[in-house]
């Protein structure tokens, strides 16, 4: 008998024992090595759903994680007891947006960690074998988890498209944000004005090569003499994020929104967006960046490993997500560990 951590409703996260369900001809069986704590899950933990995805019953979150698998996996060329990530996104394959090449846009999409499928924060799980991902050798199981959120991070990027040393606003420096950050400087940003409200956040994105780091969105507004910046990628929980996002943004300019609110709701001063003729995008999870991913975290053009601050075993799970839903100070990213957390923080 596996356990799991399991979601009842708002702030009630508890351990129990976890029926393993039989997995089909084309998946495999993986030890669950690490799984990273995501905002998303913890929108499930603190408000019980996100939007209409709301939990019926009790859930298993945990979509970004790395496993060692049971038994070889032919296909692949891969054999048992190797490191995989797994990517959590099964699209159908055949509607209009799949055939579109918009996989993440996908109706019917099966998402691991997303009710009503359970996820990973679990000892062991089957998944897929089209949705193993292989990663190099020398990968730990943080590099191998943090693929799926740096993969969320490249899929912003490329929707905002940011021009060559152009000047950009990050509101918002979570673990995505702070990605999204090293992601624009791979991508030839110009100068990064980040803005978040925790101290500790301000300073990792110092750490890591923001230009400027302030407090709130005026002071994006006060470093840039109320101009604005021509590019803007909001990254926050907060149903200010949006109207914050507009009030950075120069005349003319482009905003992509990755954030989920609070409560499912912005609020946004119309006036302040429509004047401006505001190009504005959402970011829906991501498309094809796993093979990207991997090879920024290979290349240490990215560095995932400082984001994490908390590496915990399953059994303080329930603890991490009341961590992170008071915004404990110095908390950023936490991966837990259901096999036993590493002796030493982020490599083995
Ligand atoms: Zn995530
Ligand atoms: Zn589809």
């Amino acid at each position: 008998m596996s356990r799991a951590l399991f979601i009842h409703g708002p702030h009630d996260a508890r351990l129990a024992p976890f029926n393993l369900r039989e997995g089909g001809p084309d998946t495999v069986l993986l030890d669950v090595v690490a799984v990273g704590l995501c905002g998303s899950d913890l929108h499930y933990y603190k408000d019980g759903g996100i939007g209409s995805a709301l939990i019926q019953a009790p859930f298993v979150p945990g979509h970004e994680f790395a496993g060692y698998l049971c038994e070889d996996v032919e296909p692949l060329g891969l054999k048992r007891g190797g490191l995989v990530a797994v990517d959590p996104n099964k699209a159908c394959g055949h509607c209009e947006f799949c055939e579109r090449g918009h996989p993440n846009l996908c109706p019917n999409v099966v998402f691991i960690g997303a009710p009503p499928y359970d996820g990973a924060m679990t000892e062991q799980i089957f998944v897929p074998v089209s949705q193993v991902v292989p990663v190099p050798q020398s990968f730990s199981p943080l590099e191998a988890v943090m693929l799926e959120p740096l993969g969320v991070a490249i899929h912003a990027v490329d929707l905002a498209k940011p021009r060559l040393l152009e000047r950009v606003a990050l509101v918002g420096c979570g673990p995505i944000g702070l990605l999204i950050l090293q992601v624009l400087k791979a991508a030839g940003a110009g100068e990064i004005l980040a803005v978040d409200p925790q101290e500790h956040r301000r300073a990792m994105a110092a750490r890591l090569g923001a230009d400027r780091v302030g407090v709130s969105v005026q002071d994006i507004r006060a470093w840039t003499e109320r101009e604005g910046c021509p590019l803007v990628i909001e990254a926050t929980n907060s149903p200010d994020g949006f109207r914050d996002a507009v009030l950075a943004a120069k005349i003319g300019g482009r905003i992509v929104l990755v954030g989920i609110p609070d409560g499912d709701t912005y609020t946004l001063p119309a006036a302040e967006a429509r004047r401006r003729g505001l190009k504005i995008k959402f970011a829906r999870r991501m498309g094809e960046v796993y093979p990207r991913a991997i090879e920024l975290v290979a290349e240490a053009k990215v560095d995932v490993t400082t984001l994490v601050t908390d590496e915990v075993g399953l059994d303080e799970a329930p603890d991490a997500f009341r961590r992170h839903a008071e915004n404990a100070p110095g908390v950023i990213k936490t991966l837990i560990y259901p096999q036993g957390k590493p002796a030493k923080g982020g490599q083995e």
